[in-house]
């Protein structure tokens, strides 16, 4: 990423066990929502503490919260994914919704298999301003390609649901199961 020292605002994820603190777009799916949501100075606090964490930078200008829950910036608003999903702003999951989280994460808690990510999910919108970060099609707020959730579908897979309802009149409309 690009961001300049000065504009960078870093707020930190613990990792290894798959629960997040802070808001970094990679919230557990514990159930404990409101328990999850702490202030970057707490955050900072407890993974110095933890002595393992890494960090993710917020884009430039982006609040803690539209980075979670969105709005996102025109251009992703209805924009297609990278499997030509429409992104409608009015029917998105949450992340915590749907076990958002890194995707080392959620391969160490046996939630994904290797290698998924958002970067190479069907539902993903890549990148169209810079900042390193995407959205999705089916998930509110910025999304980081090394993120993970639980609605995550391979690209052809997705083309060839398309691609059926094309053919059997079906309308091609997947469902999500969480
Ligand atoms: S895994 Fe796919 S559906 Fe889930 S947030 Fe990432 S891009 Fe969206």
């Amino acid at each position: 990423m690009s961001l300049s020292d000065e504009t960078r605002r870093r707020f930190l994820h613990l990792a290894g066990s798959g629960t997040v603190v802070g808001l970094a777009g990679c919230l557990g799916g514990d159930g404990e929502q409101a328990e999850t949501t702490t202030t970057a100075t707490e955050t900072t606090t407890e993974a110095e503490e933890e002595g393992d964490e890494h960090e993710e930078e917020l884009p430039e200008g982006v609040s803690e919260e539209e980075f979670v829950s969105g709005p996102v910036p025109e251009e992703y608003r209805t924009a297609l994914s990278q499997a030509n999903e429409r992104r409608n702003p009015d029917e998105l999951f949450t992340k915590e919704a749907t076990q958002f989280q890194e995707a080392t994460d959620a391969v160490e808690a046996g939630l994904a298999q290797e290698g998924q990510n958002c970067g190479n999910c069907a539902e993903y919108i890549p990148d169209k301003n810079g900042d390193g970060f995407g959205a999705c099609a089916r998930v509110e707020g910025y999304i980081d390609p090394e993120d993970w959730c639980s609605l995550w579908e391979s690209i052809e897979e997705a083309e060839a649901e398309q691609e059926e309802g094309e053919d059997g009149g079906g309308g091609g409309e997947a469902e999500y199961v969480l």
